[in-house]
């Protein structure tokens, strides 16, 4: 499981420019998928010496609810869900009355934190951290967020003090075959769709507590193959506090997307396609991961209301098009058992070897057929592809003046790529080079 690092602070002090800053090494990715909404208050930070879970605890509240109660729930979520605090101040406002009062009370909790003196372009860093001594967190760090200044050793030392993760579990990935986590908003039916994945008798299996963080891992087989699914329900059946699970659903969710291979998103026809579906997708987009659809309880929907859930589909989540779309009923079970044949075809296709010269060969008739365009007058040169990685799958992409290839261009090769190498159900990466 990823650790959870969370940014505190009052507004405006750059909670999230440095959250965007921390998240974004994904854009490219996210910008072949146009029509995706970016969720702003959690990502998976890709900075620092491995992956974590960042909060932004900044877009919680509204303004019309005032500086009291911001303060009071950020504060609660960060003894919920943080390992590490990072409470972030401004040193072009100084020291206020109000980092005084929110630093008594991170003092209280007792949870690590560290003191990130934002904006210190604006002055020299070492006066930016001196008014920030007497807020009693120990040695300010100096950062500046637009400019990325700081933020690189700000992390590593976070890693430092980070507990040492509880490993899930970890059998070698023989055993635990393929990884499919089963996501979606609550109610959606992932408990229902789980247990008839599993069968009636393996029901037992998820009373086994999980933490409010943690999803149950459960391992099982079908025709000769192993997986493991990732329940991120399971808590629910528990505890049915409406609020404080939906604030840790996310959380979780995020975990488990990032520890699966493949995904499950499963979507209620019966409550339409919403912002936390659109959201979710998002997220899985980001992740990379392999994915497939099921957009549930279908039994008992008139024909009619089927082809508006249909049209809302794609109109809302159309940049999921790679994905296999399934149509269930997890009460019944119809329609179940085929999603996960697809699911095996996603992890194939995800995990696949690229050869360099079929990827070569590709890209030369792909440029063949419609070239890059000028740039300052000297053509953009695209000489050869090769595999980069998998889950998902990376071209990478060798020539001159890559940087230059604009946005079209590489949505033109990306779509190319996916067609000929028939790689339904996962997400394709391109990454470029230049040689010069
Ligand atoms: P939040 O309310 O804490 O999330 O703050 P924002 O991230 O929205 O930032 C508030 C303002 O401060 C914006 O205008 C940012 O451009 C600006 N800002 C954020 N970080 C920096 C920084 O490192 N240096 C400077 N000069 N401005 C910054
Ligand atoms: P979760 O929160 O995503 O785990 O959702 P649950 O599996 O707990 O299901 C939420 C509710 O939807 C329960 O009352 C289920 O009985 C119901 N439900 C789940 N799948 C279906 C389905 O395929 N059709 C219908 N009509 N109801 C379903």
């Amino acid at each position: 499981m990823l650790p959870v690092i969370t940014l505190i602070g009052r507004p405006n002090v750059g909670k999230s420019t440095l959250f965007n800053r921390l998240t974004r090494t994904r854009d490219a990715l996210v910008a072949d998928f146009p029509g995706l909404t970016r969720d702003r208050q959690y990502g998976v930070g890709r900075i620092g010496p491995g992956p974590y879970i960042l909060v932004d605890t900044g877009g919680i509240a509204s303004s019309a609810e005032g500086i009291e109660a911001l303060m009071e729930r950020q504060v609660q979520r960060a003894v919920d869900e943080a390992d590490h605090l990072l409470f972030l101040v401004d040193t072009k406002d100084g020291c206020t009355p109000e980092d005084v009062e929110i630093a008594q009370r991170l003092r209280r909790l007792g949870k690590p934190i560290s003191l990130v003196v934002n904006k210190s372009d604006t002055t020299d860093p070492m006066l930016a951290v001196a008014d920030f001594h007497r807020l009693g967190l120990g040695d300010p760090w100096a950062v500046s967020a637009t400019q990325g200044l700081g933020v690189r050793t700000l992390i590593d030392h976070v890693f430092g003090l980070l507990p040492e993760q509880e490993k899930v579990a970890e059998a070698d990935d023989e055993q635990s075959g393929t990884k499919v986590a089963v996501v979606g908003r609550p109610n959606a039916g992932k408990s229902t769709l789980i247990n008839r994945l599993l069968g009636e008798e393996r029901l037992v299996a998820f009373d086994s507590p999980g933490t409010t963080r943690d999803s149950i891992f459960v391992p099982f087989e079908r025709l000769g193959r192993h997986y493991t699914l990732i329940d991120t329900a399971g808590l629910r059946r528990r505890a049915r506090v409406q609020d404080a699970i939906e604030k840790f659903s996310v959380i979780k969710t995020l975990q488990a997307i990032e520890a699966a291979n493949v995904v499950i998103l499963v979507i209620d026809a019966h409550a339409g396609i919403g912002e936390q579906d659109a959201t979710l997708a998002g997220h899985i987009i980001e992740s990379g991961r392999a994915l497939v659809v099921a957009i549930n309880k279908w039994d008992g929907m008139d024909t009619e209301q089927r082809s508006q859930v249909r049209a809302q589909f794609s109109r809302k989540l159309g940049f999921l098009d790679f994905a296999k779309l399934h149509l269930v009923s997890a009460l019944h079970g119809s329609g179940v058992g085929l999603l996960l044949d697809d699911v095996d075809t996603a992890y194939t296709n995800a995990t696949r070897d690229l050869p360099t010269p079929e990827l070569t060969r590709l890209l030369e008739a792909a440029v063949m057929e419609h070239q890059p365009p000028l740039v300052k007058g000297r053509r953009i040169k695209l000489r050869y592809a090769h595999q980069g990685g998998r889950n998902p799958p990376i071209v990478v992409i060798h020539g001159n003046q890559t940087e230059a290839v604009p946005e079209s261009y590489r949505r033109y090769l990306i779509n190319r790529f996916r067609k000929q190498l028939d790689l339904a159900g996962t997400p394709l990466r391109l990454e470029f080079k230049s040689g010069t």
